[in-house]
């Protein structure tokens, strides 16, 4: 991982960071067989309806988590997001905005309670847990800027 200035700091806001890269990997892998059936196959993909959708938590988990400075803002004009290509998403999927992460709609709704009945009532609340991290590193980071 690569030194920065809040190295000092970095065991408490690297370990947020990668509490919050565990859990977005379990629900990265949660959601995966229910993702290959339904959103290839989907006619109005949401990834064409938004632009650059990181925020500055994002930024934070990127950066402590070891991954990085998130891709340049692309400022392209064209409708959907800049990282999306022929075959889906460009990203690694743990380094994508949280927004991504988040959205689920009705139809990926349908096909996980299909895989499982539980599974979109423990997504959101791994959800919700990351949301908790995601504010305490931005928390924390500001306490330390003060
Ligand atoms: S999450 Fe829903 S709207 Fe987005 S691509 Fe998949 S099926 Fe389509
Ligand atoms: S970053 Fe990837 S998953 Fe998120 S909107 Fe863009 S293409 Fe879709």
């Amino acid at each position: 991982m690569r030194k920065h200035r809040f190295s000092t700091f970095s065991p408490t806001l690297g370990d947020l960071s990668n509490r919050i890269e565990s859990l977005l990997s379990w629900c990265i892998a949660a959601q995966r067989s229910a993702v290959q059936k339904t959103c290839p196959r989907c006619e109005d993909p949401c990834c064409g309806r938004v632009q650059y959708l990181y925020d500055e938590k994002d930024v934070l988990y990127l950066e402590f988590s070891g991954q990085g400075e998130p891709p340049r803002k692309d400022r392209r004009r064209t409708p959907g997001c800049p990282y999306l290509g022929a075959r889906g998403c460009t990203l690694r999927p743990q380094a994508r905005p949280y927004a991504c992460h988040r959205y689920v709609c009705a139809v990926l709704e349908a096909a996980l309670r299909s895989e499982k009945a539980a599974l979109p009532g423990d997504l959101q609340q791994a959800i919700r847990d990351i949301e908790a991290l995601r504010a305490e590193l931005f928390t924390r980071y500001l306490e330390i800027l003060s």
